[in-house]
């Protein structure tokens, strides 16, 4: 018999101290629903979800009689929570395709995990909680996570297993998927699955997060190391805590065969390992004046090894504006040499550029229009070196084969600094962004990306881990949590609350 799964994505980080999250914002990324969702997996370089990629090869690799039933996806840029409006008709419509299904074998949901809406709190649990009402208990229900979810109680008790991704940058979407795939095959040969879930209150800075190497990577690892025959998977998620919502923090699910017994069993010792090492997940970044003191010295002195920086305090990959003008300002003032600034995300400037043509000599300002508190307007006087329509494929890391539209952007420069702006708002995450204005990354002295981590994995074979520098601005994805006003976040949590306190409940 044909097994018939359901397939839907719906995907957000939500930053709650970003704008809101809108249609508009899944329309620019990826908002498809029935056969355009087979159509768009049919293409070279799918916009969907790369988890629908790989679950939809792991199951035709394992030779399954299996058939596609294609929901919705959706997925947008981390952003501020979800419009209520729109999140409800969204899973009204998730709803009515998955009605209109008919009988089916497995149901596969692709969440981020960190979704906040405008009215509520959990609506990863409340897309759970839908799927459950059409197909029931007894049809498997699995779902992969963003290693930064924040998991709640009910989307633990709603699924049947929850696979979060296990690397830090991402580049496990698509085997995360896959194992979801082998996990719903063992289902259907007779195994049944236990989860088991534990709240850590560890809410650390996305910075500590890596899994490289430092304490999240020592338990991911000891995770892994445990998977046997009685457990079949290990998800630790770090949580994201500029949701500022009850459910942040880090949460430990394990998931073992027929017994619940085994689950319950790792999941305390993961928990207490976690807690015990938590003074690991404080970081130091480095002062503007610093980085800024530093990518000086390297245009002066080409004998230095170059270096990236990141401006992890607005990464348009956590929710932030990718426009703060900060760096920006600093290392033009101080008559940096060599330098990349990018991406800049403010389509006003890049209209004008445009507008202006290469080669021309213009004034502009950043921020004109400012959305946020950290939006400072700056005024520069620059050439435009490039014009570009910001439309690729990205070659390196977490965009890798994904087709990427940054709208019309522009390669300005001040002085000996270059500013790469774009429209539409992402991460500098790949090289692609860099070498769509022609130029070769490995002749800058120093690269500065608006990205948090990820950039790390598209920029390895440029810079080794110990030429990359975190950068101390302000911006809505800050990793000095001290910086901002919580509101809904559960108290003490730590690093913010150095004297919390927990006993992992047994
Ligand atoms: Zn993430």
């Amino acid at each position: 018999m044909t097994k018939r799964v359901a397939v839907l994505g719906f995907m957000l980080e939500s930053n709650n101290f970003s704008p809101v999250t809108t249609e508009a914002d899944y329309r620019k990324r990826c908002y498809l629903q029935g056969a355009e969702i087979t159509d768009e997996l049919a293409k070279a370089a799918p916009k969907l979800p790369a988890e629908i990629v790989g679950f939809n090869a792991e199951m035709n690799r394992l030779g399954q009689d299996w058939e596609l039933v294609p929901v919705v996806a959706a997925d947008a840029e981390p952003g501020g929570s979800i419009d209520q409006d729109f999140f409800m008709a969204t899973l009204k419509l998730m709803e009515g395709y998955l009605r209109a299904a008919g009988d089916l074998d497995g149901v596969y949901v692709v969440s981020h995990g960190a979704m906040r809406a405008t009215g509520e709190f959990d609506p990863d649990a409340r897309v759970y909680e839908m799927v459950r009402d059409v197909v029931g208990r007894d049809v498997p229900l699995i779902a992969t996570l963003d290693l930064h979810a924040n998991v709640s109680e009910p989307m633990a008790t709603e699924t049947d297993v929850l696979v979060a991704y296990l690397t830090n940058p991402h580049v496990d979407q698509r085997e995360r998927a896959a194992e979801a795939a082998r996990i719903m095959v063992e289902m259907w040969n007779g195994m049944t699955p236990h989860q088991y879930f534990i709240k850590v209150p560890i809410a650390a800075p996305t910075v500590t997060l890596l899994t490289a190497e430092g304490p999240y990577a020592d338990l991911i690892n000891y995770g892994q190391s445990k998977l046997s025959d009685d457990i079949l998977n290990v998800s630790v998620t770090a949580g994201f805590i500029y949701s500022d919502s009850p459910k942040c923090g880090m949460s430990v699910i394990v998931t073992s065969r027929n017994d619940p017994k085994p689950a319950r069993k790792l999941a305390e010792d993961i928990a207490t390992r976690a807690w015990a090492d938590r003074e690991r997940f404080k970081k130091a970044l480095t002062p503007l004046s610093m980085a800024t003191d530093r990518a000086a010295a390297l245009g002066r002195d080409p004998s230095l090894p170059a270096c990236i920086m990141a401006d992890v305090a607005d990464n348009p990959g956590g929710g932030g504006s990718g426009n703060t003008t900060f760096v920006t300002k600093a290392f033009t003032e101080a008559g940096v040499d060599g330098a990349f600034i990018g991406l800049m995300i403010d389509p006003a400037v890049a209209a004008e550029a445009h507008d202006a043509g290469e080669g021309a000599h213009l004034t502009v300002t950043f921020n004109a229009e400012p959305r946020t508190e950290f939006d400072e307007a700056l005024s520069l006087d620059v050439t435009v070196e490039k014009l570009t329509e910001g439309s690729f494929v990205g070659r390196r890391g977490l965009l890798k084969g994904r087709a990427i539209e940054l709208g019309p952007c522009a390669l300005l420069k001040c002085g000996g600094v270059l500013i790469g702006v774009a429209s539409n708002r992402k991460q500098c995450a790949d090289p692609m962004m860099i070498e769509q204005f022609g130029l070769n990354i490995a002749d800058l002295r120093t690269v500065v990306v608006k990205s948090r981590g990820h950039f790390r994995a598209g920029f390895d074979e440029f810079f080794p881990p110990e030429y990359v520098y975190e950068i101390d601005c302000p911006g809505l994805t800050s990793p000095v949590l001290g910086n901002f006003n919580w509101r809904d976040l559960v108290r003490p949590v730590y690093p913010l609350d150095e004297e919390a306190t927990w006993t992992c409940p047994g």
